[in-house]
């Protein structure tokens, strides 16, 4: 397919869904399982028996696989935990692929092997998403808190390779790895891939806040790979080059909370339970599929994210470069117990951009 039909496509496609607010897209949660034990993982504190055994089980899979079809979901993001841990990955990746859901899986690619790998070449994914934060077995096991995972990280990537598969390689850059970068930059390059370092931590989904203690400084990210552009966000939080105009009283402040395509209306959000979530950093309001349609739970979704406003003096409320800053509901939720707080980090990261931007 040329790259260009296919941009055409996906634009009108996502386009029509924002007007008809029917969702196209699917962040689906297999599970919290995974190999690994990074330091900085927001789910980690989820990756235990007693959260795992609860599930969906490879029938209910299926089933919201049907549902979300019949809702027109197009993109499926298979996401977790490592989804290939699941010992079923197989059965309902190829009942997707036979549905003709064009899929992407985020992975760490310890848990690749062969027969995965071989069936995947006959019939490909969209992209395989792998996140790799080192190329040395010290840097990377001293991350992952696992022994052995750097190898097996390492041959999983060589078997998406071997068998010619769709791979991207992001970096999530912390205070460990940040040594490291150029030569996790070459390892990249080196298969013909881009750099993808991103910066952005945030604390555990119990609100432990150890990775927000793992983040480089606000300086070391702007200067990440020697570029000082704007930075991607994994949230596609849209952000201005400008900041916005500074508020006075002829202007009305506005109040609305999310900055962020959560409201959109062509994305769902679904966790390793079945319900309907807003994103990965909130997990509430929940609205289970086996008890409400996609309509009913994106409906109920919306009405709540589009009906938020600030209730709170926030600081973020009439902040001047909130369209600059980084934080947002979810992360703010997380770390601080509250969507309308600020935090610190993202302020001081905010600031600097601006500085760098009037220079
Ligand atoms: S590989 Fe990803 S999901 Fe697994 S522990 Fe690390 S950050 Fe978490
Ligand atoms: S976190 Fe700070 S910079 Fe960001 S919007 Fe809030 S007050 Fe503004
Ligand atoms: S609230 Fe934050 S974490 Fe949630 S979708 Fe928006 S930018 Fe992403």
């Amino acid at each position: 397919m040329k790259e260009l039909q296919y941009r055409t496509f996906s634009l009108k496609t996502h386009k029509k869904n924002w007007r008809i607010k029917k969702p196209n897209v699917c962040q689906f949660e297999l599970t919290f399982k995974c190999g690994l034990h990074c330091r900085h993982c927001y789910s980690d504190c989820y990756n235990k028996q007693e959260y795992i055994k609860g599930e969906l089980s490879t029938g209910q899979v299926k089933f919201l696989l049907d549902k979300i079809y019949n809702a027109g979901v197009i993109w499926l993001c298979w996401t977790g935990g490592d989804p290939l841990t699941r010992p079923d990955f197989l059965e309902f990746y190829s009942y997707a692929k036979d549905k003709g859901f064009i899929i992407t899986i985020f992975t760490n690619g310890c848990s690749m092997t062969e027969e995965i790998a071989g069936y995947l070449k006959k019939q490909p994914p969209f992209v395989i998403e792998i996140t790799l934060n080192a190329v040395t077995k010290e840097t990377y096991e001293e991350i992952s808190r696992v022994k052995g995972s750097f190898e097996k990280a390492m041959d999983g990537i060589k078997l998406i390779t071997q068998n010619k598969l769709p791979l991207k390689i992001k970096t999530q850059v912390i205070k460990d790895n940040l040594e490291e970068l150029p030569k996790i930059k070459e390892f990249v390059e080196n298969l013909g891939l881009s750099f993808r370092p991103s910066a952005f931590l945030h604390a555990r989904l119990n609100g432990d806040l150890r990775p927000c203690s793992l983040r480089i400084s606000p300086e070391e990210i702007l200067n990440l790979d020697g570029n000082k552009q704007p930075l991607d966000n994994d949230c596609q939080l849209s952000l201005n080059t400008e900041p916005q105009k500074p508020i006075t009283e002829n202007r009305t402040p506005n109040s609305r909370l999310f900055p962020c395509a959560i409201g959109g209306g062509d994305g769902i959000h679904i966790d390793p339970y079945g319900n309907v979530i807003p994103c990965n950093c909130i997990r509430g309001p929940k609205i289970n599929l086996f008890e409400k349609s996609i309509e009913e739970a994106q409906k109920s979704i919306l009405n709540w994210v589009r009906s938020r406003r600030f209730i709170t003096d926030s600081k973020c409320k009439n902040c001047s470069i909130r369209d600059l800053c980084y934080n947002c509901p979810g992360k703010a939720l997380l770390e601080t117990g509250s969507l309308e707080e600020p935090v610190e980090w993202f302020c001081e990261l905010a600031k600097k951009t601006v500085k760098l931007a009037n220079c």
